[in-house]
């Protein structure tokens, strides 16, 4: 069916209720054959599945292209795109350890958008035809012609239209989840733990709000290889779910150094690891710092090229984590 056909058939159906009010006979049939038609018109699961799958892969490419997360130029200083492309960021040197994780990943985000696609059509088309019932309720016997149920009806007619691209709604549910599980692939290579943070955005459907402002250690770090975590009282972040998920606003903020690890997550060793830590920072409260040092001056054919000079002052003992730690603040 087009969307001409069922432009017809919605119109049909609400014109006939505002003109003689919603008995339960003439509602019945009205939504059967609105539901009939819905089914008809609406873009099948194949549909929407190959389109994600689609762009999904296109991420993949990419990623595997850059050997990193994809980023394609650098942006002069007179606001222009230089064609320089630069390598993928977040797996510098280590992209053989990260590879097979993403296929695993791109596999399980495919798998995911397989086995919903269908429920959520489902899901659409009772949720318009529910809004189609409460609207044909409300409408008096005899029928109306008060400007409120027709502005109303415009309404309905929206929702009940927007069924046949279901598909756009299941795209801006999922087209972000493999990218931002290959993100956060990166973001926990690096760190120890991280705390969840539900954003002002959160609604009632996404129920995360008892991991709000928790920590969560990252399995297989650094510090729990080195013996400084407190496994016992340890929970971990791939015991929850995954955030920044469909359509989900949850984050996560990410811990990269021992000291700035609540002391109730340490074990013995770990505890007299994070005082040695903030007693050699007193001693030299440089030891840690990294400079980012941004010159604008240079000339490369005319053009003014931005450079990012990143200047250390001492090195640290485990290069992973200060270049966790240094992405974390440049792209948070
Ligand atoms: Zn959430």
């Amino acid at each position: 069916m087009d969307a001409k056909a069922l432009a017809a058939i919605i119109n049909a159906a609400i014109n006939e209720l505002l003109k003689t009010g919603s008995s339960p006979d003439t509602k019945k049939r009205l939504k059967d054959g609105l539901a009939q038609a819905l089914d008809e018109a609406a873009a099948q699961p194949t549909d929407a599945i190959d389109y994600l799958q689609r762009h999904y892969k296109k991420y993949l490419d990419s990623v595997i292209r850059y050997r990193g997360l994809p980023v394609c130029s650098i942006v002069s200083s007179d606001g222009t795109q230089s064609d320089r492309s630069i390598e993928g960021i977040g797996m510098e040197g280590k992209f053989e350890l990260f590879e097979p994780k993403i296929y695993c990943i791109f596999e399980e985000c495919i798998k995911d958008v397989e086995s919903q696609a269908k429920s959520f059509r489902q899901q659409i088309i009772l949720s318009a035809l529910n809004t189609f019932d409460e609207w044909a309720q409300s409408i008096p016997k005899g029928g109306t012609k008060d400007k409120s149920f027709r502005e109303d009806a415009g309404y309905v007619r929206q929702e009940l239209k927007s069924v046949q691209k279901w598909e756009n709604f299941y795209f801006s549910l999922k087209g972000q989840n493999f990218s931002n599980r290959i993100s956060r692939l990166v973001d926990e290579a690096n760190a120890i733990a991280a705390i969840w943070h539900c954003s002002e955005y959160c609604d009632d459907d996404c129920n995360h709000s008892r991991y709000n402002g928790k920590t969560y250690i990252i399995r297989g770090n650094f510090a729990s290889k080195e013996g400084f975590i407190a496994e016992e009282k340890a929970k971990y972040t791939d015991e929850l779910p995954i955030p920044r998920n469909d359509g989900c606003n949850c984050y996560y903020e990410y811990i990269y150094r021992l000291e700035k690890l609540q002391t109730t997550l340490l074990s013995p060793k770990g505890k007299e690891q994070k005082n040695k830590i903030i007693k050699q920072r007193k001693e030299s409260n440089e030891l840690f710092d990294v400079n980012v040092v941004v010159t604008t001056s240079k000339k490369n054919n005319s053009k003014t090229v931005m450079e990012f000079n990143v200047v250390e002052k001492k090195p640290e003992k485990k290069k992973s984590s200060l270049f966790g730690g240094l992405f974390s603040r440049i792209f948070k």
